[in-house]
């Protein structure tokens, strides 16, 4: 590809008192792609994620959107384009529905808009519509996930970060979630996703990178992936 990635990570490196969880990491996504990133349990994925946001300190390395470096600063990130569904969706559990979404707009300042976005979440995810007054600890898990992608659109982000949206939920209801990531990936939004569901990600994605022990160690269009040999005996042999 000749044109310039949206979100281009270089060189990054985490670790955790003596643990080095990520060992200088590349990933670019471009506009308008849906990116998986999969590995095993402990691959360094969710610190991937958490590092990109700037939740966890990173030893090295850059985050960019475009031409324009971005902050360590989490709640500066969001302001400058990027916006995380976390591991395990951490909605609010004693905030309501609308009080959750509100709460992930908090960078934007337009009433109107805000509002707009809003319309459009509710559209994507009628049941949160249906639920809106009530509180997010009452919501089942597949509509907890659906609040967390829904906060994380709140902010009317450049690039969305899930990351596990499928954890811990019944196949119906991944599919679900699956075909509305592909509906707002076709409305415009980049997408990176990070997936212990190797085979549901590889089918949603255009492009993937495979990390393994904090390194990225393969990637390529996730059509390609899906068929190599390595990757289906070490990823997709129980999904
Ligand atoms: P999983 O799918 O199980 O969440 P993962 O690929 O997301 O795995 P990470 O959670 O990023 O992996 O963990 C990468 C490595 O860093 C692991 O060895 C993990 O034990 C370690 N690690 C993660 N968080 C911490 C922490 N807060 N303190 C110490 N070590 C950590």
């Amino acid at each position: 590809m000749d044109k310039k990635p949206l979100l281009s990570v270089r060189g990054l490196e985490v670790s955790y008192g003596a643990i080095k969880a990520l060992l200088g990491v590349d990933l670019d996504v471009y506009e308008g792609e849906i990116v998986s990133v999969i590995g095993a349990n402990g691959a360094g994925k969710s610190t991937l994620m958490n590092a990109i946001m700037g939740d966890v300190p990173r030893q090295a390395g850059t985050v960019s959107i475009g031409d324009k470096v971005l902050s360590s600063k989490s709640f500066q990130v969001v302001a400058q384009g990027l916006s995380l569904s976390p591991e395990g969706r951490k909605v609010f559990t004693t905030l309501t529905v609308d009080e959750n979404l509100m709460m992930g707009a908090f960078p934007r300042d337009d009433r109107s808009k805000i509002e707009a976005t809003k319309e459009h979440v509710f559209e994507l995810f009628p049941r949160l519509k249906e639920r809106h007054g009530q509180y997010a600890g009452t919501l089942s898990g597949g509509e907890q996930q659906m609040l967390a992608i829904g906060r994380a659109l709140m902010s009317a982000p450049k690039v969305l970060l899930l990351d596990e949206p499928s954890l811990g939920l019944a196949p119906i209801v991944i599919k679900d979630i699956f075909r509305e990531l592909k509906k707002i990936n076709g409305e415009g939004m980049t997408i990176l996703l990070v997936e212990q569901n190797a085979r549901q990600a590889l089918m949603l994605s255009h492009r993937a990178y495979v990390i393994q022990t904090g390194r990225v160690i393969m990637e390529g269009p996730s059509s390609e992936l899906i068929t190599n040999p390595e990757v289906e005996a070490a990823y997709l042999g129980t999904t």
